[in-house]
């Protein structure tokens, strides 16, 4: 069989391909190895791959060339392999690769060496890494870096499964900033801002690292709280009020204070993200009703 074709094919190829024997000298090495790597043909042809040569090291960064790499594995079991390594480049900097290891056989079946296919995953892995990025930006408000609405929702969507799977309930506040209209009035919406900037830092710093607060829009507020029974709610929502009332903005002109109205339902499992926002916003208006700067809670079932 004349090889040449299959040569063509190998050098042509986006991926890098090498060969080892059974004592992992480099037999063979492509043009799509010499891009990735930085090392042509010739500097590693005869050279052991873990001759101070690729080095790849893991996820968790450990040296994978010296011991038992995944090549070696292969050589001694005849298993095929698939892994994502760094490799070292000529230039000295890591790069993300995708390895694929097969053994090579002879006609008899016996083991005369392995070849990795590998595939350059930069570009892969700054593309989901961008998409994370996008992702973080989509569910934040820009104002005050807590999650939106969305994030609520799927905040809600986790504690909703929580609660029809296995029992475990949650609580939900509705909270909005009482008349929050006179600050931008008065001292100007750049002080609004930085008013609600405040608001937000101090819900987030009353609240325990399992529940979540988020802006659903303007001196608007939701909080999920996961895992609580009423009592704990009452006092969860109890707090949240007494920290912004006891918080101040400080402004050119002297610190004002600025205090909340709450509303605060158990969540049902019948309820959707829309039921549960309208009944808590229903008891913030309660709130807001009986005198502002307080707390209407709603813990027992829904009609
Ligand atoms: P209440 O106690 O009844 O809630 O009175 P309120 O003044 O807080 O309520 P109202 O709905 O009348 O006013 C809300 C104000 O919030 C009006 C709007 O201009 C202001 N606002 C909404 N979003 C922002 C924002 O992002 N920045 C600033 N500075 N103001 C905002
Ligand atoms: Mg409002
Ligand atoms: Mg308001």
């Amino acid at each position: 069989m004349n090889p040449e074709p299959y040569k063509t094919i190998l050098d042509n190829l986006y991926d890098g391909v090498y060969m080892v024997d059974r004592d992992r000298r480099i037999t063979y090495w492509n043009r799509g190895a010499e891009r990735i790597s930085g090392y042509a043909r010739a500097e590693v042809l005869d050279k052991h791959c873990a001759d101070n040569l690729l080095r790849h090291i893991d996820e968790a960064g450990m040296q994978q060339c010296k011991g038992l790499c995944p090549l070696a594995r292969t050589l001694r079991d005849g298993e095929p392999r698939e892994d994502t390594v760094y490799l070292h480049h000529k230039q000295g900097h890591r790069v993300p690769i995708s390895v694929r290891i097969s053994p090579l056989r002879d006609d008899a079946g016996k083991i005369f060496g392995a070849v990795e296919i590998f595939t350059d995953i930069t570009a892969r892995d700054t593309i989901l890494c961008e998409l994370n990025t996008l992702r973080h930006q989509t569910l934040r408000d820009q104002l005050t870096g807590l999650g939106n609405r969305r994030a609520a929702e799927e905040e809600f969507g986790r504690r909703c499964h929580e609660l029809k799977r296995y029992n475990i309930p949650f609580g939900f506040f509705f909270v909005d900033v009482d008349h929050f209209k006179d600050v931008n009035d008065i001292y100007g919406h750049e002080a609004g801002d930085r008013a609600l900037i405040m608001i937000a830092k101090t819900l987030n710093g009353s609240l325990r690292s399992v529940d979540t607060v988020c802006r659903w829009g303007g001196e608007e507020f939701l909080v999920i709280v996961p895992k609580v029974d009423a009592a704990k709610f009452k006092t969860v929502g109890e707090r949240m009020r007494r920290f912004v009332e006891s918080s101040t903005l400080p402004l050119p002109s002297g610190e004002i204070g600025l205090t909340v109205s709450i509303g605060g339902v158990m969540a049902d499992p019948t309820d959707t993200f829309d039921t549960l926002v309208a009944r808590a916003d229903a008891m913030m208006y309660a709130a807001k009703r009986e005198g502002r700067n307080r707390c209407a809670l709603d813990c027992g079932q829904k009609p």
